[in-house]
């Protein structure tokens, strides 16, 4: 089956950014570094979360669009009849754990056509090169984080220095710009570059029907601050901060029924899971809740900037 992949352009501000927890769970790298070759230290191994391995059910989220990531790492696929999107491929080891998803669900690995992620950080990213190989699928990457991709982490504007943060380094097919629209089938996801938490972070937006109604989904990429971020005369991503100020722009014009993104813990995805367990069918329809995670990020992010402009390192 052959994907058809139509680039084309929407209206749209972007910007993104990073994961709170990022920094203190940048150690986790670990268990993924190990199984891909990399030797890491036993003790970084003891400090993995283990949320981020941990399976949980898949389910269908509306309409064609499914969760098939742990209880944190997110991962989602979005099934067509021309074949299905897969959004994240998270640590080296859990391409087992997505693909066991994905098959409980009914879908098989071959029709996976096309692989993106949120953004360059191992956690969303170093399963990609073994999904690669098992689906023959396009690898498609915002163009600012293209680099760091294809050099498994060594050019991250950040941790380029850091050899806990690295992932196996993978051939991106297509690098994608701000706004660009993907087409497989009867699907249309948007990339916006929301970037700041990586130069290329991307939220995904797609339009699902559920039911008689057409629902906007979002899928956040990371408005974070990671601890230690320079925002300012920071000579290894100079537009830092003004990234970051665009990101909330962009995330607030969007518009927002579903609420996603590349960690579980953005959006409550445990508590709204239990939620549709128990029958509440529209538990991720949540645009109260997105208004309120970007209000709280964008207000996180000016602290941080403020406490800097008077002379706080970052
Ligand atoms: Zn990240």
């Amino acid at each position: 089956m052959s994907s058809r992949i139509i680039p084309s352009r929407t209206p749209a501000s972007d910007r993104q950014s990073p994961e709170n927890s990022f920094d203190r769970r940048r150690f986790l790298t670990a268990l993924g570094a190990t199984a891909a070759g990399f030797a890491l230290p036993r003790t970084l191994r003891a400090d993995l979360d283990p949320d981020w391995t941990t399976p949980m059910p898949p389910f269908r989220i509306a309409g064609n669009l499914h969760y098939v990531g742990s209880r944190d790492l997110a991962s989602y696929l979005i099934t067509s009849p021309r074949g299905h999107i897969l959004i994240n491929t998270n640590l080296v080891t859990s391409p087992t754990q997505i693909r066991a998803s994905i098959e409980k669900l009914g879908f098989t690995i071959p029709q996976v056509k096309i692989i993106l992620i949120s953004h360059g950080h191992y956690d969303h990213c170093a399963g990609s090169a073994e999904f690669k190989k098992l689906t023959g699928a396009k690898y498609l990457v915002m163009d600012a984080d293209v680099s760091v991709i294809e050099s498994g982490g060594k050019t991250d504007f950040h941790y380029a220095s850091d050899p806990t943060m690295r992932f196996p380094a993978t051939k991106v097919d297509r690098a994608l710009h701000d706004n660009e629209q993907i087409t497989l089938g009867t699907t249309v996801m948007t990339a916006h570059k929301t970037a700041g938490h990586t130069k290329g972070c991307t939220t995904w937006t797609m339009t699902v029907a559920e039911g008689r109604k057409n629902l906007n989904a979002v899928i956040v990429g990371s408005p974070n601050v990671n601890t230690g971020y320079k925002l300012i005369d920071n000579p290894q991503y100079p537009q830092i901060a003004a990234d970051f100020t665009r990101q909330f722009q962009t995330l607030q014009s969007l518009p927002c029924d579903i609420f996603l993104g590349a960690h579980g813990g953005y959006f409550g995805l445990i508590e709204k899971f239990a939620k549709k367990q128990a029958g509440d069918t529209t538990a991720f329809v949540d645009p109260t809740g997105y208004k309120s995670y970007i209000a709280d990020r964008q207000q996180a992010f000016e602290a941080e900037l403020a406490r800097q402009q008077k002379g706080h390192p970052g």
